[in-house]
């Protein structure tokens, strides 16, 4: 089994900067989506990135969970870089790797990149998205069609570097002659109906050919995000030695778990930028592994991705505000609860779809019916606190507030 393959990134029409990294580097290949901010999410991916090039050694095709565990050390040194810079605190990526071996894919994925195969005429996503909407699909309370049009279907529930552990998706695929596979960020399956992304592969004799229409058709659909594409290309048989083309032939186990130095599918010419309005495309580089992250400095774009933990915390969409992704294990408020008692919660205050992005950390003794009426809407909206040392405080000024029971009617 022979595999050819293309990748392009670029920052898309919206964004001021490529939150996005990927690796060619035979037989690894990996997405990964950044988020957190301009710079924060360019450090989350390419942290990724480094990551798993530097323990690319370890990576075994007869034990496909040493790929989970690089994946793992991913998240630990993406979160270790976050809680030592303040800067970077929040950041997080997706991470989709696949590991070529004879006549199969592993693949090691948290979050919402994609792989998908193009299989004869059937087109089909490999990997399950960890994100709020999919999960609502999953439990029926949204269609396919009402998840894809979602305002907060970027939500994702799983990333590296947002907690000290991660669960890793491992799965592998039987790979077949003709077999076409896909890595993608979300930039270019937020934008392209899958319908189109299968007939470009379908139609593209080329894996470069096909990674470049396909950004291309997300940059004409508006190219809201960083697109991100790895296109691979299953074929029995030998290598046809085309040197344009990387080639991953017949690779053995033994020879898998010492990866070759990189071979890159050199893209065609790329389109002058003011005809794809992207500002600026580090050219892929032959013979080492190609890390893609645009480091144009620029305000830091809106965001549009928040991430939800499923275990204390979630965070907001930027769409909602506008600005600012936000880490729910960061975020802080003073409600009220059920029972009508201040409390603090972590988290946000809002609601997505129905659901609570928020848990209760501390109840207080203080009822809201004790609080002058002046704080009492504030209260039910939530009131919003950098920490939990910031929200002892405002409780503590809460309490002050409350009126002594000799007053209370
Ligand atoms: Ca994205």
């Amino acid at each position: 089994m022979n595999a050819s393959w293309g990748a392009r990134s670029e920052t898309g029409l919206v964004r001021k900067g490529n939150e996005d990294s990927y690796l060619v580097q035979e037989p690894l290949f990996v997405v990964a989506d950044g988020m957190g901010g301009h710079i924060a999410g360019d450090v989350a991916s390419s942290t990724a990135v480094e990551v798993i090039t530097n323990e690319a050694g370890q990576a075994d095709a007869t034990n496909p969970e040493t790929l989970a565990q690089i994946v793992r050390h991913a998240n630990a040194r993406i979160f270790e870089r976050a809680e030592e810079d303040n800067s970077l605190h929040g950041m997080g990526t997706t991470c989709t790797l696949l590991m070529l071996d004879d006549g199969r894919a592993h693949i090691a994925h948290v979050g919402d990149s994609r792989a998908y195969l193009l299989r004869n005429d059937h087109f089909d996503q490999v990997t399950e998205d960890h994100t709020l909407v999919a999960r609502m699909v999953r439990e029926g309370r949204l269609s396919e069609e009402e998840a894809h049009r979602h305002p907060q279907r970027s939500v994702i529930t799983r990333a590296l570097g947002v907690d000290d552990e991660v669960d890793v998706d491992v799965s592998t695929v039987n790979l077949e002659d003709g077999d076409r596979v896909l890595l993608c960020s979300d930039g270019l399956s937020s934008m392209v109906p899958d319908k189109a992304i299968a007939e470009v592969l379908a139609a593209e004799a080329d894996p470069q050919s096909a990674a470049d229409r396909l950004v291309d058709l997300a940059l004409d659909a508006g190219g809201e995000d960083n697109v991100t594409v790895v296109v691979l290309y299953v074929e029995d048989g030998e290598a046809s030695g085309d040197p344009e083309v990387g080639r991953a032939t017949g690779m053995s186990s033994a020879a898998a778990a010492v990866p070759a130095p990189a071979a890159w599918a050199a893209p065609a010419e790329r389109a002058p930028a003011e005809q794809t309005g992207v500002v600026s495309a580090i050219p892929p580089r032959a013979t080492e592994s190609t890390v893609v992250s645009d480091e144009t400095p620029a305000r830091r774009s809106i965001a549009r991705r928040l991430v939800v933990s499923l275990v204390v915390l979630a965070v907001v969409a930027g769409a909602l505000y506008g600005a600012g992704r936000y880490a729910l294990q960061n975020s802080w408020f003073i409600g009220v609860n059920e029972d009508g008692f201040v409390t603090v919660y972590q988290g946000r205050p809002e609601t997505i779809a129905g659901m609570t992005l928020s848990e209760a950390e501390e109840v207080t003794a203080l009822r809201v019916d004790d609080l002058p009426e002046y704080v009492h809407d504030d209260l039910e909206e939530g009131i919003k606190v950098e920490s939990l040392e910031d929200a002892h405080a405002a409780v503590t000024n809460l309490e002050n507030r409350s009126r002594p029971p000799d007053e209370r009617g």
